[in-house]
């Protein structure tokens, strides 16, 4: 399995024939994948490498996409409490949860508990879904597509190849994306074949990066009566979670390359000034 980075909150992972697939461990369960507000959960660990432990299973994105991965805690039978600092994906798909202090070495087999910071998730996913009805705003209406994405705690910002932005566009476009957002559509994920995906070119944000496909399939997060598009990142349940959004700042990032900063209202306090 080859993994790469998306820029739109879609971690790409290209499916290869399972006998072309090196002997490695086998690819974490990804819980968020089933249910993205599983929290927590019992795993079994299955290896230690230096100051990162990977389980069977696991709550915690990994990042990809514009989305950071998750922070959290593992708690060990007998044993101390793992802060997680930082999460990644091996080449085989396994998950590494980088804690301090390290996991003990020899503890695979294991039962352990993982939880992640449900604070932070839940405001990167009022971000993430911000951004979903704003690109689908902007791609409907104004014809940009991504060039990049940073989604964050505090304020989040996005990319669009856009011929021209002025503040009373952007004032337009939050006022639409408000709307939507007000409406409180509800937001489901699920997968499609990569072949019936194929088919779909209005499932796609960005003309630069791969859609997520995993084993074949391609994730689509859907916000129902508004719009679907490839994702493999965390939403909330209904539109009317996030709030309201501010696009509080525009800047030209190229000649056709147009950055938008956008906040949520209650995030507005902790929103730096770039
Ligand atoms: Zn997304």
């Amino acid at each position: 399995m080859d993994v790469t980075e998306g820029e739109h909150g879609c971690r790409a992972v290209q499916a290869v024939p399972p006998l072309a697939r090196p002997m490695g461990r086998p690819a974490t369960r990804l819980l968020y994948l089933e249910d993205d507000h599983c929290y927590e959960a019992d795993a079994t660990a299955i290896a230690v490498e230096g100051n990162a432990l990977a389980c069977d299973r696991t709550p915690f994105y990994a990042g990809g996409g514009g989305q950071p991965p998750d922070t959290g805690r593992v708690a060990l039978r007998g044993g101390p409490l793992l802060q997680v600092e930082s999460v990644y994906a091996d080449d085989d798909e396994v998950i590494w949860h980088v804690s301090a202090p390290p996991p003990p070495a020899g503890i695979a087999g294991q039962p352990v508990r993982l939880a992640i910071d449900a604070a932070r998730r839940e405001a990167l996913a009022r971000y993430h879904t911000a951004l979903h009805v704003l690109n689908t705003i902007v791609l409907r209406d104004y014809g940009g597509w991504i060039t990049g994405v940073e989604i964050g705690t505090d304020y989040s910002r996005i990319d669009f190849r856009l011929e021209g932005l002025s503040a009373a566009l952007a004032a337009e476009v939050a006022a639409k994306a408000n709307a939507v957002l007000q409406e409180d559509h509800p937001v489901v994920a699920y997968f499609l074949a990569e072949a019936e995906f194929c088919r779909r070119g209005d499932l796609l944000r960005t003309l630069t990066v791969q859609p997520p496909v995993h084993a074949g399939r391609v994730r689509v997060v859907e916000i129902q009566g508004f719009d679907a598009q490839a994702c493999g990142g965390t939403h909330v349940r209904r539109t009317g979670e996030v709030g309201r959004l501010t696009i509080y700042r525009i800047e030209n990032k190229g000649r056709i390359n147009k950055r938008l900063y956008v906040r949520l209202e209650d995030a507005a306090r902790c929103a730096p000034a770039p």
